[in-house]
């Protein structure tokens, strides 16, 4: 008879790998289940994140910003690099092994806090019970006392971009190009079209973002969203906004897009299209019909705020439920559940979890912008610092950007925190921790930060809140 386990996790992505570690962690018995197939043909952990996402996709940001300013930038520093190339094939292998030392390492985790792993594809088929069908076929079926689904999420298709193979591709194969395109169409400029479209511009490639709404970035503040679309627009990408696709035609080893926008119908040829316009659940026979766990109506499984499912027994987290598709949201929603099968008390804040484009530079927010404040009715003041009037920044060589903090004109309470410029995506994290503790710009700009540093744009950001900022020209002055 097949094993019995406190907790069966269905996904070992950043959701299910974190909450079944925790669940262990918590001497709970437990195991998770993982169908991906890695690229030597055996199952590996990590989900999208760690294959096909978060880890891979900053890999190549990195060594094409990496590339960026050996080429550009070293000059200005007096350092003679000579003539700068890439190697696309040995850049993309860097690739390739940093996502097996990281998945390989998931699969020692379990190993070390004691989780059985269970390769195939697992099902729920009623409360408690799980099935696995292997690789080969074999089904097992495992009780549970309670299962966790963490199945993520795939990319969205559209009609009008049918994919083909290298030629027409998503977000994963954008990450095996093993040359850089010279004409590059991009469908979506969000955060993955953003970041995919900026490695390829880097190396070279002509880059052209076609995106349906009229808005950048319509979630990130206005002031930074549209500071971040012109130092973009400067590096060379060139983002089309309210250019909607309608239909595409390979043609030999070209691709024809067409879209509509403000002057009618348009066309564009690429060497390569990456259909960028999202990601949708993946909920495919991860639950048998009829069991009783309710789908809303975008595909979602349908949970309450901790989680639970309609299914009692059966939570679950991540992608495949809603909120932000981001693999840290995933993992603490992971950590969460599995405090509560303990019998903990836990719960998650969604309004304080961090978002992060890994462009140059980078664009990160966490909480309100002050155009989503005031269209709640809430009064706000605000403060601003630029990475011009920034010491470390100039001695970084990155002076573009700014750091903005939004804050309750009443009470003072930190409301959000917007930034656009280098290590914008490490910065942010004092926006979280002053959101989780209800912190006041106040006590931001009573705190001493270490000099020189970015985050002191934070620190003058606060200060600039009351027209205090040190070191620039205040808009304001408080009596
Ligand atoms: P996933 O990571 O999708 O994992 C789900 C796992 O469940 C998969 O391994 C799948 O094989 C498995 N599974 C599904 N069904 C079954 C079944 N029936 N049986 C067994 N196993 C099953 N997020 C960030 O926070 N930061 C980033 O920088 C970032 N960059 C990204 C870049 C790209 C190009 C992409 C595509 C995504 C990026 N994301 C990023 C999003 C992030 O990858 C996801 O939010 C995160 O992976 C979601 O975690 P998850 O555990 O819910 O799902
Ligand atoms: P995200 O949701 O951040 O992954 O971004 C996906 C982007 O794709 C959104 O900004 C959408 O507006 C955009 N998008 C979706 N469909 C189309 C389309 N047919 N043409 C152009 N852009 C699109």
């Amino acid at each position: 008879m097949a094993d019995k386990f406190d907790v069966i996790v269905i996904g070992a992505g950043p959701g299910g790998y974190v909450a079944a570690i925790r669940a262990a962690q918590l001497g709970l018995k437990t195991a998770c289940v993982e169908k991906w197939i890695g690229k030597e043909g055996k199952v590996v952990h990590g989900g999208t994140c760690l294959n096909v996402g978060c880890i891979p996709s900053k890999a190549l940001l990195e060594a094409s910003h990496k590339f960026v300013e050996a080429k550009h930038d070293f000059d200005d520093m007096g350092i003679q690099a000579g003539d700068v190339s890439m190697d696309v094939k040995k850049m993309m292998a860097r690739k390739d092994t940093i996502v097996k030392n990281l998945t390989g390492g998931i699969s020692g985790l379990f190993k070390a806090n004691g989780v059985t792993a269970i390769d195939g594809t697992g099902k729920v088929l009623s409360k408690g019970q799980v099935e696995v069908t292997d690789q080969d076929g074999k089904a097992t079926t495992y009780d549970a006392d309670s299962i966790v689904i963490a199945a993520g999420s795939v990319p969205v298709e559209i009609p009008p971009t049918p994919l083909k193979e290298g030629l027409v591709v998503d977000s994963t194969g954008a990450l095996e190009f093993q040359e850089t395109p010279k004409r590059l169409g991009v469908i979506g400029a969000g955060v993955i079209g953003l970041e995919l479209g900026s490695v390829w511009n880097r190396l070279g490639s002509e880059v052209t973002m076609l995106e349906a709404m009229d808005d950048f970035l319509p979630m990130v503040d206005t002031a930074i969203a549209k500071e971040t679309q012109k130092l973009l627009k400067k590096q060379g990408l060139d983002i089309k906004l309210g250019a909607r696709v309608t239909g595409s035609e390979v043609k030999g080893e070209e691709v024809v897009v067409k879209y509509t926008d403000a002057k009618g119908e348009q066309e564009m040829t690429f060497d390569k299209l990456i259909v960028c316009v999202g990601r949708k659940p993946y909920t495919k026979g991860v639950v048998a019909d009829g069991a009783g766990v309710e789908l809303d109506e975008r595909g979602f499984i349908q949970v309450d705020d901790q989680c639970r499912t309609s299914l009692p027994g059966v939570f679950a987290i991540g992608d495949c439920v809603r909120g932000q598709m981001l693999a840290h949201k995933a993992s603490e929603e992971g950590i969460m559940v599995a405090d509560i099968i303990a019998g903990h008390k836990a719960e998650m804040n969604y309004d304080a979890i961090p978002c992060v484009i890994y462009t140059f530079p980078e664009v990160a927010w966490v909480g309100l912008n002050e155009q989503d404040a005031k269209a709640k009715g809430i009064e706000v003041k605000t403060g601003a610092f630029p990475f011009a009037a920034s010491g470390r920044a100039m001695a970084n060589n990155a002076t573009e950007g700014q750091a903005k903090i939004i804050a309750d004109a009443e009470t003072d309470r930190v409301l959000g925190m917007h930034i656009v410029g280098q290590h914008a995506g490490e910065m942010i994290a004092q926006g979280v921790i002053a959101l989780e503790f209800g912190s006041s710009a106040e006590d931001l700009a009573l705190t001493c930060y270490a000099h020189p540093t970015m985050s002191e744009a934070v620190h003058e950001a606060a200060l600039a809140v009351e027209g205090h900022a040190i070191h620039m020209a205040n808009r304001k002055k408080k009596k």
